[in-house]
């Protein structure tokens, strides 16, 4: 494999240690901690300090991580981005046997794209309540244990022309075993939990589990151009902002940060989704704990920017034509800043252009994208993070692929250039 500028590398590690989102905050938490960043809890009081650096979490899947500026007043600098990617999890009563297999029963989360999950080598992560410890067990099982398995091609002759339909109740429970092999029939699921986390089966009160691919992100390309990887969208966004703020050295007048949400791709709206106030009343408690007012407040929000960082479309060789003609961000040629009139990003000009100026300090090329007026645009937590704060918002990404495939494809040299204009937002 050709080896891969190093934070390109150390993106690639960080999306193999984080198959959901749970794993992709404890990761950062994990950086974070090296890095001189101190844990605080929501539920007690804090004392902040100007130059400090805190992060705080809510629900383990959303994480906030800041460095409190010299300055109440001259706002914030934040990265906006999210820990959850589209996938399959685990319902609450998932186990079952039919025709002799043994399968889970899945929800689809977010926007799958479905053929993509079948025929992988998938396994289990997440979290697991227990019936006599408060703190759940985060879980993860790093062997192939299950598959999607497709129908033959003689047994259904139009998949390649017709496209891979996909029933989502009947098509998608994998297959996880065959049926009598080793423990107690009615609980063998329950069994097998409680034998990964090595406790007693009647510990296992509830979960959030999820499915993963256990093939690891590699470089392709002739020449190392590529990265194969699941869930760039977003963590190499996550991961973008934690390089840039942990770079950043000494203190400024601006308090700088990253707030990395779960839910975007199921809508945000939930305590520790963008829709929720964990962000606001983070930076009211950083205003008002470091000697300001609430008029201190509302003007260091309108001080304030907010770069809302969510994976771009590249253009497509095979398909083109789904892209407007003079707005095809290609493969590692930097940032794309994306626009719609619609507000399905928060971009304006202004904000644009000051994304723009760290861009050309840190000698970086940055790319606009617009969709074709003819199709629908997506949308992300840019949109949603500045009408709930009132914060100067730009929506960025970085190129790619596949985009909520199993996965994803992007360049092996945007990683850097995002982070090197972070940096500049940070400093
Ligand atoms: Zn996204």
């Amino acid at each position: 494999m050709t080896d891969p500028c190093p934070v390109t590398r150390r993106l690639l590690d960080y999306v193999d240690a984080s198959p959901t989102p749970f794993h992709a905050v404890a990761e950062a938490a994990g950086m974070l901690a090296a890095g001189g960043y101190t844990r605080l809890r929501e539920s007690d009081a804090w004392a902040l300090e100007a130059g400090g650096r805190y992060m705080v979490t809510r629900n383990d899947s959303t994480l906030i991580a800041f460095q409190v500026g010299e300055d109440p007043a001259a706002g914030f600098r934040l990265v906006g981005a999210h820990t959850d990617s589209p996938n399959l999890r685990l319902k609450p009563n998932p186990s079952y046997v039919k025709e002799g297999f043994r399968q889970l029963g899945v929800e689809v989360y977010g926007g799958v794209l479905l053929a993509t999950w079948t025929d992988r080598d998938l396994s289990l992560a997440g979290r697991v309540t227990l019936r006599d410890d408060p703190q759940p067990r985060l879980l993860r099982v790093d062997r192939p244990l299950c598959r999607v398995a497709n129908l033959a091609i003689h047994l259904n002759r139009e998949a390649n022309d017709k496209g891979l339909g996909l029933n989502k109740q009947t098509h998608l429970p994998p297959l996880v075993g065959l049926e009598g092999k080793g423990g107690e029939e009615s609980r063998w699921f329950e069994d097998f939990l409680a034998a990964e986390l090595g406790v007693e089966s009647e510990q296992i009160l509830g979960f959030d589990l999820m499915l993963f691919d256990v093939v690891p992100s590699t470089v392709s390309g002739f020449h190392g151009e590529f990265i194969h990887a699941p869930r760039l969208d977003n963590l190499a966004s996550c991961h973008a902002g934690l390089e840039a703020l942990l770079a950043s050295k000494g203190s400024s007048a601006h308090t700088r940060g990253v707030a990395l949400y779960d839910h975007e791709e199921v809508g945000s709206r939930s305590a520790e989704g963008a829709m929720g106030n964990f962000l606001e009343s983070v930076l009211e408690r950083v205003v008002l704990g470091t000697g300001g007012t609430r008029e201190t407040l509302h003007r260091a929000v309108a001080n304030s920017l907010l770069v809302s960082a969510d994976m771009a479309h590249a253009v497509h060789p095979n398909y083109a034509d789904k892209h407007e003609p003079r707005h095809m961000p290609r493969i590692n040629a930097g940032p794309v800043i994306k626009v719609n009139s619609q507000l399905r990003y928060a971009t304006n000009a202004d904000t644009a252009s000051r994304f723009e100026r760290f861009a050309i300090q840190a000698e970086v090329e940055v790319q606009k994208f617009v969709n074709r007026t003819d199709l629908a645009c997506g949308s992300t937590i840019g949109p949603i993070s500045a009408s709930q704060l009132g914060m100067p918002t730009v929506d960025v990404g970085n190129p790619m692929l596949s985009m909520h495939s199993i996965r994803e494809m992007a360049g092996a040299h945007d990683q850097r250039a995002m982070v090197a204009v972070l940096e500049r937002l940070f400093a």
